[in-house]
This record gives structure tokens, sequence and C-alpha cells, in this order.
């Protein structure tokens, strides 16, 4: 069996930034499951999985565009500190729900901190990274119908969600 929409695989992975740093991995626990073409991992990842089969073992890399995006320059705006209401203590790195003109909630995250005013970033932490995976494709079975009506997969019969 190969790798292919509809699939669930199970995958031990390793991410590394271009600096080589280990971004995330899979390593020391439970391979990560997903189901092919649901979205369930970035696409870049996703196509480059296409058609490898168990045992197999890749080095991806994937180009911003494909990834989390490129970094972009508008997402980063400075907040007056008297708008911060409920927020007792702000530091760098901290993260903050903000909510688009829409209504829908997304994460910033805190990348200044000074008297009057405070830098938030709403990039994803990982836009404008190449991301350099390490894949083991471990094993792949078909879905069960449940799993993709919810476009995810269920581990050992549990629902996840
Ligand atoms: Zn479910």
């Amino acid at each position: 069996m190969k790798v292919g929409k509809d699939k669930v695989v199970l995958m031990h992975y390793t991410l590394k930034n271009d600096a080589g740093d280990v971004i995330d991995s899979s390593g020391g626990g439970d391979p990560l499951p997903f189901l092919q073409g649901h979205g369930n991992i970035i696409l870049g990842l996703e196509s480059a999985l296409e058609g490898s089969k168990a045992g197999d073992k890749l080095d991806v890399s994937i180009e911003p565009e494909d990834g989390y995006g490129l970094r972009m320059q508008d997402a980063i705006q400075e907040i007056p500190s008297s708008e911060l209401q409920g927020v007792n203590e702000v530091k760098v790195g901290m993260q903050l729900q903000s909510q688009d003109q829409d209504g829908n909630a997304f994460l910033v995250t805190v990348t200044k901190v000074e008297d009057d005013k405070i830098t938030v970033d709403a990039n994803h932490p990982l836009a404008g990274e190449t991301l350099h995976f390490s894949v083991n494709i471990e094993s792949i079975r078909k879905a069960e119908a449940e799993e993709l009506s919810h476009g995810h997969v269920h581990v050992d019969g549990h629902h996840h969600h």
C-alpha cells in the first residue's frame, strides 16, 4: 500500500530549520498519525509523501510558500498598552488572542514591550522558514468511513477531537 488520498499514515519525523535547530520531533513518542489528502499536515509535506511506502525514509525540504507562508510585514502591529485589558504583565514571547474585523479569533505573539506600547506579530512562528523534514513512514492503512467523514484519524478507536 502506498501513501495516497484517504490513507491513514503513521510517521516519525524530525523538523529542522535552516540553521539545523530541531523545531519539532516525534522522537521518543508515538508516531504521528494523519489522514492523507485532508490537510492534516502542511500541503508541501503531503505532496512529498504521496506514493511512498511503509519503511521509506525521506528527507524533504519545503519552501515557506508551501509551508507556513511568507513572513508578512503588515502582520506586525504596534498596540497602545492602554488597549490591553485584563492582561497583567505582558512579556516578549507571550501569545495573546486577537480578533479580526469579522470577529474571528487569531493568535499574535508579543515581540517587543515598551512603556506605552507593545509590538505583536500575527505571523505563524514558522512563517518565512524553509522546513527540513526527515520522515520515516511507519505504516499505512485505509481510513475508516467515520475517519473520512470527520477528516482526521481516530487512534485505537478512540475519538480524539
Ligand atoms: Zn472524529
